[in-house]
């Protein structure tokens, strides 16, 4: 029987996660499906048990389910602990769930091949949610010098104080920014919205390198300011999520795919 693999979200029709994996598939001759599934809201977790039930072997996740993911699992990988949420489970042969979380290393592999080597930069993550907690650690690991600022200060603080045993990692309130940054990482969701984030104009110099976990059509909202600021190059998320994805897809098939031809197709259908 061809192994069943899925996404789950809600929304979940524009979800891109379908394409790549199949065409990994196709890639490394794996034989295997890949659908997207639309949860209820409130019914997440009957949804993934009535996919494994009938045969599904592993699963992505998506908003907004990726922390009852993280609940629904039997074990759970060292870095999806540290993110609290989970966007790969994998069905064990003895029916448990395992859960991963490769937002992080699909973000660091990206940035380290549009930036090259990160170690020793200082950087500025901007953002404390989910997101951003998963990316903490792989970035850390990566050498950087990091500093997390939020609108809601408190919560980049307990972020800050989560992964201090990891390296060196900081708090700082977004007004207290006074120095520029040698690569800044956007992790909010507020061009999602269509909102730009307020930042001081000064973590921004002409050797800055900017990243947006966000992507689109057109430059994203917080790469626009960037450049405008004399930011020296900015890239958006696209090549995140193609990255998190090979890296569920080693998971579950042992095989890493690559990811270029995928995203090069991805970036052209965006336009
Ligand atoms: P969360 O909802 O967990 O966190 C949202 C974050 O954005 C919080 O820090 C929040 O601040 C901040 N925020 C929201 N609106 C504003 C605003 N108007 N001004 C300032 N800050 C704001 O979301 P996630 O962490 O899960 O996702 C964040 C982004 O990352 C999304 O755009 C998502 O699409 C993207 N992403 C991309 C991936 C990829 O593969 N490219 C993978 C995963 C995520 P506060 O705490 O104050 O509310």
């Amino acid at each position: 029987m061809t192994d069943k693999y899925a996404v789950f979200g809600n929304p979940i029709a524009q979800s891109k996660s379908p394409y790549i994996h199949t065409e990994f598939a196709k890639q490394t001759q794996q034989v295997m499906s890949y659908q997207a599934i639309l949860a209820p809201v409130d019914q997440f977790s009957q949804s993934l048990m009535a996919f494994f039930a009938g045969g599904g072997k592993g699963a992505n996740v998506t908003a907004p389910f990726k922390e009852q993911a993280f609940a629904a699992c039997d074990e759970l990988s060292e870095l999806a602990k540290l993110a609290g949420a989970v966007n790969t489970l994998i069905y064990l042969p003895d029916g448990r769930i395992r859960g991963d979380n490769t937002d992080g290393i699909g973000l660091v592999t990206d940035v380290i091949q549009h930036f090259g080597d990160i170690s020793g930069k200082h950087l500025l993550l901007i953002g404390a949610g989910g997101a951003a907690r998963g990316c903490i650690k792989p970035l850390l690991q990566a050498g950087v010098k990091l500093t997390v600022c939020n609108r809601t200060f408190s919560k980049a603080q307990h972020l800050a104080e989560l992964f201090t045993e990891f390296g060196d990692v900081i708090a700082t309130p977004i007004d207290e920014l006074t120095s520029s940054f040698d690569l800044v990482i956007n992790s909010t969701s507020a061009g999602l919205a269509g909102e730009l984030i307020s930042l001081p104009e000064s973590i921004i110099s002409t050797h800055t390198q900017c990243y947006d976990m966000s992507y689109g059509a057109e430059v994203t909202l917080f790469n626009q300011w960037a450049l405008s600021q004399g930011a020296s190059e900015v890239v958006d998320g696209l090549g995140m999520l193609v990255g998190q994805a090979a890296q569920s897809f080693n998971i579950w098939r042992g095989v890493m795919p690559s990811t270029t031809a995928v995203h090069q197709v991805l970036r052209s259908q965006l336009s």
